[in-house]
């Protein structure tokens, strides 16, 4: 009997553990993975989409394409989990596990700030990144906040990126000079497990004449008077304003009962929940790394290593390491990357790749190499 395997989300975490248990165990697995979307779409994508780099078409990766022995893919809404029963039901009907894996990311809770809606733009969803590509090239004078509403928040270097890339955006317009840059982010520095990124994103700030507010969340936005009020009272005025929205785990995996303090408690280690063969995998879960797919991939390995540990009867799988590299783009066409590792020491460490012209090529090779292990294009 092949083990039935159910993956909840087909993003970093499901796309990585379907692939690699067809690629190594087809034949002794029956693999479902569950998407409400037509198509994934890189976090990072959505920087290239709103700042008019690329068309949402270009970067839209449809799910038709995964075509794996051993795996199905179905796109369906899931609207119930049962843990214990290892059961999901969807729009289409019911799915019954053996192995049950959550990989359902995070949503956006964007009534947790008033105003967000009525007065301002979040850049971190498809929809959000498609509508400010229609609304930038309107904006040729004034403020502009690039703002996070919430910690945590998925990819820590993301509104800083959106920073340097809206000054790059300005400046190839001419109107550079006519409009102000404010980045507004909820810790003490852009990215704290790397002071050398951070020291290298404040000096770039610096160099460009943006203004950074560290330690400070926008708790609402006041539209009537044009103010971003942070989290202590003070206020910030804005012609302009690009969110962050705070973040929340999907509304059914809060109602399955797995949550506690709003995400799902996993091992560290082997990513199981208190639910036995129920795993839990990238921004849904709380691991004790931030919530980026090069984390929820490292995730989804170990994962995966532990079921065709399992199935070929071999000796335990290896545990998770919480270690993994983003990269960070710095405008002027150039790239940084940063290697942070959160485990192997008593607090996580970060090493930073000055920004090149090379790494814009790596970058482009995650990415690249990524859509032909999942998507076979
Ligand atoms: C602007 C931006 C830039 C980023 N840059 C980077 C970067 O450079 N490097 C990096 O590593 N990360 C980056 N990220 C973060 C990265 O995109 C996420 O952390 C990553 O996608 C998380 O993977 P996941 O598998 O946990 O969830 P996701 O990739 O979010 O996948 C979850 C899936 O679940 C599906 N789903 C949710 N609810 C349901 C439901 N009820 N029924 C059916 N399906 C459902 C969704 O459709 C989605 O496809 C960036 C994010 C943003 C917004």
């Amino acid at each position: 009997m092949a083990l039935r395997v159910v993956i909840l989300g087909a993003g970093f975490g499901g796309l990585e553990l379907s692939t690699m248990l067809s690629e190594a165990v087809a034949d002794d697995v029956a693999v479902t993975l569950i998407d409400r979307s037509d198509s994934f779409v890189f976090g990072y994508s959505k920087l290239d989409v709103m700042f008019g780099r690329t068309t949402l078409d270009a970067v839209r990766l449809p799910y038709r394409d995964v075509v794996k022995p051993g795996v199905r893919f179905v796109r369906e809404t899931i609207s119930a989990i049962d843990p214990e029963a290892r059961r999901v039901t969807t729009d289409a009907g019911v799915h019954e596990a053996d192995v049950l894996v959550v990989a359902l990311g995070a949503d956006y809770d964007l009534d947790a700030t008033p105003g967000l809606v009525e007065a301002g733009n979040e850049f971190y969803s498809v929809e959000g990144a498609e509508r400010l590509a229609q609304l930038l090239p309107g904006f040729s004078a004034g403020r502009a906040i690039v703002g996070v509403c919430g910690a945590p928040f998925k990819c820590p270097p993301a509104p800083s990126e959106a920073a340097l890339l809206l000054h790059d955006y300005l400046s190839e317009r001419g109107v550079r000079a006519a409009c102000e840059i404010t980045v507004v982010i909820p810790f003490g520095t852009p990215v704290p497990p790397s002071p050398d990124t951070s020291e290298a994103l404040v000096a770039a700030f610096a160099e460009r004449g943006i203004e950074f507010v560290s330690s400070r969340r926008v708790a609402s936005l006041d539209g009537a008077r044009g103010v971003a009020v942070l989290d202590d009272g003070s206020e910030l005025a804005f012609d302009l304003f690009l969110g962050v929205p705070k973040h929340r785990a999907p509304d059914v995996v809060v109602a399955s009962g797995m949550t506690e303090d709003g995400y799902v408690p996993v091992s560290s280690q082997t990513l199981e929940t208190r639910f036995p063969g129920v795993y839990a995998v990238g921004d849904v879960a709380t691991v004790g790394v931030p919530k980026a797919g090069v984390f929820a991939e490292g995730a989804a390995r170990v994962v995966a290593e532990a079921l065709i540990a399992s199935i070929r009867g071999s000796g335990p799988a290896g545990t998770y390491g919480g270690r993994g590299s983003c990269y960070v783009e710095f405008g002027g066409g150039r790239v940084g990357r940063v290697d942070v590792d959160f485990f192997s020491g008593p607090k996580p460490t970060g090493t930073f790749r000055t920004p090149t012209w090379t790494l814009v090529d790596e970058k482009r090779e995650f990415g690249s190499s990524r859509r032909a292990r999942w998507f076979g294009t």
